[in-house]
């Protein structure tokens, strides 16, 4: 088994790398999907969100979430 220290490295260089694709991408196109509030939440919440690069770009407008809930 893995020290801890180094699992937390690891996730911390995955991070780095997710931010980094993230912060270089352009995104162009997104959809309205259900996703996670945060990484260790169960909870979900409505975001506009990259197709690229998975990013959450901000919160859908009132119009988008009904079209969204509708499907
Ligand atoms: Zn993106």
């Amino acid at each position: 088994m893995k020290k801890i220290a180094e699992l937390l490295e690891e996730r911390h260089k995955i991070n780095k790398k997710i931010e980094d694709i993230q912060n270089k991408c352009p995104h162009f196109n997104f959809s309205v999907r259900s996703v996670q509030e945060r990484l260790d939440s169960s909870s979900t919440i409505i975001m506009y969100v990259c197709d690229r690069c998975l990013k959450h770009i901000g919160y859908p407008s009132k119009k988008d979430i009904k079209n969204y809930l509708k499907q």
